[in-house]
C-alpha cells in the first residue's frame, strides 16, 4: 500500500480533459497523494510512433500508470505484459498500471459505461438495443451493455465495414445470437428498448443527432457517448419526448472510478467523484 502516486493521460487534444481533477480529488479524499499530468500529444509532438519510448521513460520517471486516449488505445496493446481478459477481447486499454516493472493493461471503458448505465437505468439492462457508430466508442459500449445483459445489441455505422468488425468482436466474446449488424435504423429501432449514439455527431463541432429526431419515441431510453457538451441534441430532445436518457457524462466519471482502482488498489467513491465532475 502505498501513499502516493503519480499518474498521466496520453492522447491527442486533452488539454481540457478533467480526468486530472478527477484523479487528484479523489486522491485526496482518500488519504492519498496523487499527481495526474496530461502527456498531450497534440501540445508536445508525439505520435503512435513514440509510445514505445514513451512507456520506457514514464516507467523510468516513476510514473504509477497511465490512461490511454484516442488515438493510442489499439497501439498500447503489443507493448504490455499483461492484459485484462476484457481488453484483450476489446483490442484497446485505456489504463496501463506500472508494477513491479511490468506493464499490466485495462479497460475501464466498458465497466464504466456499464455501471454508469445500471445507476441510471437498473431495470433496462436485459433490453434490445440499437447501437449507433462501431468505433472504440461504440465496441466499449456494446460490451458494456452486453456484459450488464442486454439481450440483443443491433449495431449500424455509416461505415458497413466498421459496423461488421464490431459486430464479430462482441459476437466472439457474447456469442452470434446476442449480436447482429442492422441494415435499416428505423427496422431496428422498431424492434428495440433502447438506443445509444457513439458517433461524435452531437458534439462541439459537430452538431446535429445520429438519428433522425423523428425516431424518438417515448418509450425508448436514449443515451449518449458524447459529453462535450454534457446535454447533446439527441439527449435535449429525447427527454423533451419524454424518453429516459443516460448522458455521456456518467460513462467519463465511471471509467475514472475504475481506473482510479487498478492504479491505487482502492475503492473509489463513486458518487463523490460524480459530485465532483458537475462542479468542474
Ligand atoms: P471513432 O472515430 O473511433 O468512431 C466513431 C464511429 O462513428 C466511426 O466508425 C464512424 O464511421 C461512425 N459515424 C460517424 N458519424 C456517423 C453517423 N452519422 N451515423 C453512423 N455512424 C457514424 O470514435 P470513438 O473513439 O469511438 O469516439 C466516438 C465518440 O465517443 C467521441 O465523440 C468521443 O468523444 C466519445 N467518447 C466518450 C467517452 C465517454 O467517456 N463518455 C469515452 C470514449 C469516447
Amino acid at each position: 500500500d502505498r501513499a502516493s502516486y503519480l499518474l498521466g493521460l496520453v492522447g491527442e487534444g486533452i488539454a481540457a480533459s478533467l480526468t486530472p481533477a478527477m484523479q487528484e480529488r479523489e486522491g485526496r479524499e482518500s488519504g492519498l497523494e496523487v499527481t495526474y499530468r496530461l502527456l498531450d500529444a497534440t501540445e508536445r509532438g508525439f505520435g503512435v510512433d513514440d509510445l514505445p519510448a514513451l512507456l520506457t521513460w514514464a516507467q523510468r520517471l516513476g510514473f504509477d500508470g497511465l490512461n490511454v486516449t484516442h488515438p493510442f488505445k489499439q497501439a498500447v496493446v503489443p507493448l504490455l505484459d499483461e492484459l485484462s481478459e476484457d481488453a484483450a477481447d476489446l483490442g484497446a486499454v485505456n489504463t496501463v498500471v506500472f508494477r513491479d516493472g511490468r506493464r499490466l493493461g485495462r479497460n475501464t471503458d466498458w465497466s464504466g459505461y456499464g455501471r454508469a448505465f445500471r445507476r441510471v437505468l437498473p431495470d433496462a439492462v436485459e433490453d434490445r438495443v440499437v447501437l449507433v457508430g462501431a468505433g472504440g466508442a461504440g465496441v466499449a459500449v456494446g460490451y458494456g451493455l452486453l456484459e450488464q445483459g442486454a439481450v440483443h445489441v443491433s449495431v449500424l455505422d455509416a461505415d458497413r465495414d466498421r459496423a461488421d468488425a464490431c459486430a464479430v468482436r462482441l459476437a466472439k466474446r457474447f456469442g452470434d445470437d446476442r449480436v447482429g449488424v442492422a441494415g435499416d435504423l428505423e427496422q431496428a429501432l422498431a424492434d428495440a428498448q433502447g438506443l445509444v449514439n457513439a458517433t461524435p455527431v452531437g458534439m462541439v463541432g459537430h452538431p446535429g443527432t445520429s438519428v433522425p429526431p423523428r425516431l424518438l419515441r417515448p418509450d425508448l431510453w436514449v443515451s449518449d457517448v458524447v459529453y462535450f457538451p454534457l446535454e447533446t441534441e439527441l439527449v435535449a430532445l429525447a427527454r423533451g419526448r419524454g424518453c429516459r436518457v443516460v448522458p455521456g457524462g456518467g460513462m467519463a466519471v465511471h471509467q475514472a472510478v475504475g481506473a482510479f482502482e487498478y492504479f491505487t488498489g482502492r475503492v473509489a467513491d463513486p458518487d463523490r467523484m460524480a459530485r465532483h465532475f458537475e462542479e468542474l
